[in-house]
């Protein structure tokens, strides 16, 4: 048998309505498919119900595919996003990990509602819960898209400029997975975990650093440098970090909609050629159409 060849366009962070995207995964792959991307994976948030449906679309179209997903962990008094990407999707622990993360989003929502009913800005919870794909999965996202709809701001990023973010009206803090739970769920499940986008947490260096040692202490082998989340300086950074901290580096474009997203699947700069890209030691994990 030849190996496959090298791929340059991979794209390993997107989301469909199964979290907070707005896109089926059957059209996430078409439109993966129609950018040249070479190989994909979709990584919706805490969940993996869309994984069997993003791969089968990928393989009808010819599109070689990579499980994914991202799970919401908190470190340090913040978010941190780890991306889990090539694990068995039938796995058990990582099924019940991320149904234990998904747990407390509806009622952390109706708190957020009521946050936000005090500065006199009602009917969210119902209004969040209408954009939600999946029930079980109310994102912020959700609540944005609803105060756009009805004109409280002009854009998803005016909403995360005067709500729903630490100090606004509507944030509510919430504990998601511990760090090294994460990591474990993922590997465990035979994938790779791999530091999200880590040019978007406020963490002063001294947090960036015990970030980065921390999640490789728990076996976490990779990091994102090329995504749709950081500026081409973060992209410098976090290729010198990378290699620093000898981690495998990542690209994915974040995508969750046409009409909000900056960066199309596909379209991203690609890795600087002095990184090892997280796919080619996850080589025996992509599954090729047949
Ligand atoms: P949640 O998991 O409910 O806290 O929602 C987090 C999601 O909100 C992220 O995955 C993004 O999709 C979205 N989000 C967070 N901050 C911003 C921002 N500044 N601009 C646009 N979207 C954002
Ligand atoms: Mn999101
Ligand atoms: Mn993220
Ligand atoms: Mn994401």
């Amino acid at each position: 048998m030849t190996s496959p060849p090298a791929w340059t366009n991979a794209d390993l962070h997107c989301h469909s309505c199964v979290s907070d995207g707005t896109l089926e995964p059957e059209a996430l792959a078409a439109r993966a498919r129609a950018n040249g991307v070479e190989l994909w994976a979709l990584t919706d948030h805490d969940e993996i119900g869309g994984q069997r449906r993003a791969r089968d679309a990928a393989h009808a179209l010819g599109l070689p595919y990579l499980a994914g997903t991202e799970i919401s962990v908190s470190f340090a008094g913040l978010t941190v996003h780890i991306v889990g990407l090539g694990f068995d999707m039938d796995n058990e622990a990582l099924r019940c990990g991320l149904e234990t993360t998904r747990g407390g989003r509806t009622e952390r929502a109706r708190e957020m509602a009521a946050g936000l009913a005090q500065v006199g800005v009602h009917g969210t919870f119902e209004g969040a819960l209408k954009y939600a794909g999946n029930p079980e999965l109310i994102a912020r996202t959700h609540f944005a898209r609803y105060l756009v709809e009805t004109g409280v701001c002009a854009n998803t990023n005016d909403v995360f400029r005067k709500y729903l973010v630490e100090g606004k009206p509507g944030f509510v803090p919430h504990r998601w997975a511990q760090l090294g739970e994460a990591v474990r769920w993922i590997t465990q499940a035979g994938g790779m975990a791999v530091i999200a986008h880590p040019g978007r947490y406020k963490f002063t260096a001294n947090e960036e650093y015990a970030l980065f040692t921390e999640f490789k202490t728990h076996g976490g082998l990779g990091v994102e440098v090329v995504t749709g989340s950081h500026t081409s300086a973060d992209f410098l950074k976090y290729a010198d970090m990378a290699i620093e901290f000898d981690l495998l580096a990542s690209r994915g474009s974040d995508f969750h909609s046409p009409d909000e997203s900056r960066i199309d699947l596909g379209t991203l700069p690609a890795l600087p050629a002095r990184l090892s890209p997280v796919w080619e030691a996850l080589r025996e994990r992509v599954s090729l159409p047949q």
